[in-house]
């Protein structure tokens, strides 16, 4: 009776990704979950953070309202109903989300797992037998060593997501996508913000020009940073937290926010013991996400791909259509959409210029400036398009900074997962006025007849 064709671990978006599909193929699923169906994604990670930067941006909004000749006044942030406001977003998403799972006669447990044999994951002295066992037991933020998560001074993104006020000052500890939109919603609502980055530049695994735009933006913001530096210590006194660089500079400041990555959700859960190979706690995969042991999988963040969202749904997907047959092709991860959701958005796909050189393309490049756009005129906003392409070959990156330009992915991805050249986008008609257009231009002037660009 507790036999399946599937057994799910995990019920956030890789998990739940895998057991929607594997059900839309004909399998008997069960999805086994300790806390909330949606998992990271949905109760502590984009969606709660979204709707933190969608706010952050109607105060923006309003403070620069004048500049659009909008007579309006920012006041302060209502934390409450900023919370209130984020809450039925995740609310409503949530019940659709078991819903949906529900319609799919999918056997959803509740509790804690753990993988007991091979093939079977035991829940609360119930046994759940699977042809296939998929983990997807997704990760939890990291902290560095000698520094205590206090939930409250020193906190990570889970408590900082649903503050009730808003930090008189802040730093950041971590330039990364996590720490760089909290930096630009805590500025939006008023915070005085501080980043302290180990690495050279913020958001380092963007092309370095994307960097260069982010940093000059929030200078521009009154978003102070620190890169090339690594912190030394914490402490707490009645003045907050004060934090030690290695070279002796101090930072203090009412909280501390540790963004310095993810780890996964790996251990005590029966992986070990079942010999299932693994790599500093990541779970290491085929090109099909299958484990060292024949018939268990995983996917999203306990496997060493990028940490996002949509990778785990994807990998969901790749392994339900593997196991029922349909031979899927493999993830190509460069082709995977990327954004930092700041003010102003980060967002790329394919290879930055410095992973094109390294894996040797003859690479040529265009950078389109949102100057010569009309829309980003109309919305105030500056940035650029970057591509980087092969000589007399494909687009192999796009790399975009500027208000919005997460949405410009969608036509990117495709440019880019289609290997289209410079020539083939060219001719595309975009509407005007819309951002969309600044793509088209930069196409345009790769393929050698730019129109709207100067010089
Ligand atoms: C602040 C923040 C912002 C983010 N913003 C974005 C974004 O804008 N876009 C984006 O694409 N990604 C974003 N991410 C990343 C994204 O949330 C993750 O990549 C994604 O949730 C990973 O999915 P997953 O299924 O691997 O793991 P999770 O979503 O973490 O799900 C794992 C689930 O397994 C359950 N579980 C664990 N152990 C057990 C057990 N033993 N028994 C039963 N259940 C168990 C957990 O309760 C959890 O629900 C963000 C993350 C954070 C933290």
């Amino acid at each position: 009776m507790n036999d399946f064709d599937v057994v799910i671990l995990g019920g956030g978006s890789g998990g739940y990704a895998c057991a929607l599909r594997s059900a839309q193929l004909g399998l008997s699923v069960v999805l086994i979950e300790k806390d909330k169906l949606g998992g990271t994604c949905l109760h502590r990670g984009c969606i709660p953070t979204k709707a933190l930067l969608h706010a952050g941006e109607i105060a923006e909004n309003t403070k620069h309202a004048a500049e659009f000749g909008v007579n309006a006044q920012f006041l302060s942030m209502d934390m409450l109903a900023v919370n209130a406001y984020k809450d039925g977003v995740i609310a409503k998403l949530y019940k659709g989300l078991q819903g949906l799972v529900k319609s799919r006669n999918i056997t959803y447990v509740e509790g804690h797992g753990k993988l007991v044999a091979k093939n079977q994951v035991e829940v609360n002295g119930t046994i759940y037998t699977g042809k296939n066992v998929v983990l997807a037991t997704g990760s939890f933020p990291r902290t560095l060593p000698g520094l205590e998560i206090d939930g409250k001074q020193i906190v990570t993104s889970e408590e900082a997501m649903s503050f009730d006020f808003v930090p008189k000052s802040a730093i950041v500890l971590g330039g990364g996508v996590i720490g760089c939109e909290f930096a630009s919603v805590w500025s939006s609502f008023g915070a005085d913000v501080t980043i302290i980055e180990g690495l050279p530049r913020l958001v380092a695994l963007e092309d370095e020009s994307s960097s260069k735009q982010l940093e000059r933006a929030f200078r521009k913001r009154g978003i102070k940073f620190e890169t090339g530096i690594k912190f030394q210590s914490a402490s707490k006194g009645p003045n907050g937290v004060t934090v030690t660089l290695e070279n002796g500079a101090t930072h203090t400041a009412e909280v501390l926010l540790v963004a310095v990555g993810r780890g996964p959700v790996t251990s005590n859960i029966g992986y070990e013991e079942q010999g299932i190979a693994m790599e500093r706690g990541y779970i290491t995969v085929d090109n099909k996400c299958r484990t060292s042991v024949p018939g268990v999988w995983a996917v999203g963040d306990i496997i060493p791909t990028l940490q996002l969202a949509h990778v785990g749904f994807a990998e969901g997907i790749l392994v339900a259509e593997e196991i029922s047959g349909l031979n899927p092709r493999p993830i190509n991860y460069d082709g995977v959409p990327r954004v930092t959701y700041s003010e102003p958005e980060v967002a790329s796909v394919g290879l930055t210029t410095a992973t094109a050189k390294e894996r040797g393309y003859d690479v040529v490049e265009t950078t389109y400036d949102l100057a010569g756009n009309g829309k980003a005129h109309i919305l105030k906003t500056s940035g650029s398009i970057k591509l980087v392409a092969a000589k007399n070959g494909p687009v192999l990156g796009i790399h975009m900074v500027g208000a919005r330009v997460g949405e410009l992915l969608a036509e990117a991805q495709l440019i880019y997962n289609w290997e289209a050249e410079a020539s083939d986008v060219a001719p595309l008609i975009h509407a005007h006025p819309t951002l969309s257009e600044a793509m088209g231009e930069a196409h345009m002037a790769l393929a050698g007849k730019p129109l709207h660009a100067h010089g």
